[in-house]
C-alpha cells in the first residue's frame, strides 16, 4: 500500500511521461523515445493505482492484468500492418465499452448511493454522460473496424433525415438523464440502460454515414472520442490521472482530426455529426482516353535515363510489403547521382503515417522522405514518377471532377510529371471505389503486377 501523497507524486510523473510521449510522437527521429515514454508512464500509472488506498482484491486484478497482457502481446505481434488500423479501431471500441461498464458499476456502488445533495447529483451527470460518450465509442468504432476490415460495406449509409433523426435521439437522451438524475436508490439503472441503447445506435449510424475514403478522420476522431471516454471514467471513479490521460487523448484526437479535415477538405463539424453533407456520392464522370502499358525492362531504361525520380508509394506498397525492394532501388539510382524522392500523402495507406512507418522499417533515410506539399511544386520538373500501390491520393478527378466521391480532397500531382509510371496488378479501383483518370492520360503508362515482384524484376534490369 502506498500513501495518496505518493500516489498523488507518481500520478503527476506520469502524466509529464504522457506529454513527453506525445511529444515524441510528433516526428520521426523521436518516436521511439516517444513510446518508450509512455510505456514508462503507463507501468508506473498502473502500479501506483492498484497499490493505493482502499484497492481490494490484488490477486484479481493482477490476473486479468496477466491475462489481458498475453491476448494484447500476442495479438499485435500476429497483426499484420495492413491491418494496423482495424486494431486500432478495435482498441478504441474495448475504451468506450471500458466506460460504459465503469459507468453502470459507478452508479450500483453503495458509495455513490450513499452521496446526497449537490454531489450525487453532480456525480450521476458524470456517469451518465460517460455511458452517452463511451456507447458511442464502442459501436462507431466496432463500424470502423468493419469498413475498415471490409466486412462493412464502406459506401456511406445516408438516409433522409438522418440528422434529424441524431438530434431527437440527443433530446430523448437528454430527458432520460433528468429522469434518471431523479431517480431514487438504484431505480435509474432503467433510464441508463434505454440510454445506452440509444447512444450504442447513434454510434453505428454516425460512422455508417462516413464514406470509406473518409475513414482516417473517423478513426482519429473515435480515438478522440476514446479519450473522452476515459476522462468520464475518470471523473466518475474519482481517478485524477484518468482524467489527466482521456483529456490528453481526447484533445490530441481532436486536433489531429482537424489537422486531417483540413488536409482532406473536409468540414470538421460533418464529421462529427456523421457524413460530409455536401460531398458528392456519385462515382465520378465517364472517363475517355487509352490505358498504355509498359513492361519491366522498359520501366527500368526510363528510370536510367532520368535524372529525377519521385516514388509515391500507396496502399498496395503495404500489401506486396514492396519496401525493402524500393530502398534498394533507391540505393542504386542515387548512386549514380540520381535525385530520387518519395512524396508522402498524409493518408496513404490504412492510417496516419502508414507509408512513413513501412519507409522507416526498410532504413529508408528521412531526408529524402518529402511531404505532399513539399513535393507538388517540384512535379513539373520530375522526369519520372513512380506510383507503387497508390491509387486514390493521386486521383486528378479530386481537383476537377465534382461529380467525384473523393471531390476536394488534395493530392499529389504526379499528373504534371514528365512520366508516369503506375504499378499495381489490374484496373481496379482504390479505397473510394472510384476510377482514376490519371490511368488515361497519355504521359502514364501502367505496370501491372505485385508491387513487390515488379520492383525486384525493375532492380534486375537496372
Ligand atoms: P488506394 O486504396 O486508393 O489504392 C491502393 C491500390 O493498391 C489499389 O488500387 C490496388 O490496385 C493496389 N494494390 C493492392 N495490392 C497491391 C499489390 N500487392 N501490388 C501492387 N498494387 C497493389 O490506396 P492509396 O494509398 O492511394 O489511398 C488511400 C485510401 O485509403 C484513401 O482513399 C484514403 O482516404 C483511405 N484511407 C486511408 C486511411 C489512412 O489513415 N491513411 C485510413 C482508411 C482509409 P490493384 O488491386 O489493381 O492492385
Amino acid at each position: 500500500m502506498i500513501s495518496s501523497q505518493i500516489q498523488l507524486a507518481s500520478y503527476l510523473f506520469a502524466s509529464i511521461l504522457f506529454i513527453l510521449s506525445l511529444g515524441g510522437l510528433s516526428s520521426q527521429e523521436s518516436a521511439k523515445r516517444g513510446v518508450f515514454f509512455g510505456i514508462v508512464g503507463m507501468i508506473i500509472a498502473m502500479v501506483s493505482t492498484i497499490l493505493g488506498q482502499g484497492v481490494e482484491g490484488h490477486i484479481y486484478i493482477i490476473a486479468a492484468i496477466a491475462v489481458a497482457s498475453v491476448i494484447g502481446i500476442l495479438v499485435a505481434r500476429k497483426v499484420e500492418m495492413t491491418s494496423m488500423p482495424q486494431l486500432v479501431a478495435i482498441l478504441h471500441s474495448f475504451v468506450g465499452l471500458a466506460a460504459v461498464l465503469v459507468g453502470f458499476g459507478s452508479y450500483l456502488d453503495p458509495d455513490t448511493q450513499a452521496l446526497t445533495g449537490a454531489s450525487h447529483t453532480i456525480h450521476l451527470v458524470e456517469i451518465f454522460i460517460g455511458v452517452f460518450i463511451g456507447a458511442i465509442t464502442f459501436t462507431g468504432s466496432i463500424v470502423a473496424w468493419g469498413k475498415l476490415d471490409g466486412k462493412i460495406r464502406s459506401k456511406p449509409l445516408l438516409y433522409p433525415g438522418r440528422h434529424l433523426v441524431n438530434i431527437l435521439l440527443v433530446i430523448i437522451c437528454i430527458v432520460l438523464g433528468v429522469m434518471f438524475a431523479k431517480a431514487s436508490g438504484t431505480d435509474g439503472m432503467i433510464y441508463i440502460y434505454i440510454m445506452t441503447a440509444i447512444a450504442s445506435f447513434i454510434g453505428i449510424m454516425l460512422v455508417m454515414a462516413i464514406g470509406g475514403a473518409d475513414m482516417p478522420v473517423v478513426v482519429s476522431m473515435l480515438n478522440s472520442y476514446s479519450g473522452w471516454a476515459a476522462a468520464a471514467a475518470g471523473f466518475m471513479l474519482g481517478n485524477d490521472l484518468l482524467i489527466v490521460t482521456g483529456a490528453l487523448v481526447g484533445s490530441s484526437g481532436a486536433i489531429l482530426s482537424i489537422i486531417m479535415c483540413e488536409a482532406m477538405n473536409r468540414s470538421f463539424w460533418s464529421v462529427i455529426f456523421g457524413g460530409f453533407g455536401s460531398t458528392p456520392t456519385g462515382s465520378g464522370k465517364e472517363i475517355s482516353g487509352e490505358v498504355t502499358a509498359l513492361n519491366h525492362e522498359e520501366v527500368a531504361s526510363l528510370l536510367d535515363q532520368a535524372q529525377s525520380i519521385v516514388i509515391v508509394p500507396g496502399y498496395g506498397m503495404a500489401v506486396a510489403k514492396a519496401q525493402f525492394p524500393i530502398y534498394q532501388m533507391v540505393e542504386h539510382l542515387r548512386k549514380q547521382g540520381k535525385e530520387v524522392r518519395f512524396g508522402i500523402h498524409p493518408v496513404a495507406g490504412r492510417l496516419p503515417g502508414h507509408m512513413n512507418v513501412l519507409l522507416a522499417e526498410a532504413n529508408v533515410p528521412y531526408d529524402i522522405v518529402l511531404e505532399m506539399e513539399e513535393i507538388n511544386d517540384d512535379m513539373p520538373e520530375t522526369d519520372v514518377v513512380l506510383v507503387i500501390g497508390a491509387n486514390d491520393i493521386v486521383n486528378p478527378g479530386a481537383q476537377d471532377d465534382p461529380a467525384s466521391p473523393i471531390y476536394g480532397m488534395p493530392v499529389i500531382e504526379v499528373w504534371k510529371a514528365k512520366n508516369v509510371i503506375v504499378m499495381k496488378r489490374s484496373m481496379a479501383t482504390g479505397y473510394a471505389g472510384v476510377q482514376n483518370p490519371l490511368f488515361f492520360k497519355e504521359n502514364t503508362n501502367m505496370l501491372y503486377g505485385d508491387a513487390k515482384d515488379s520492383v525486384v524484376k525493375i532492380n534486375n534490369y537496372l
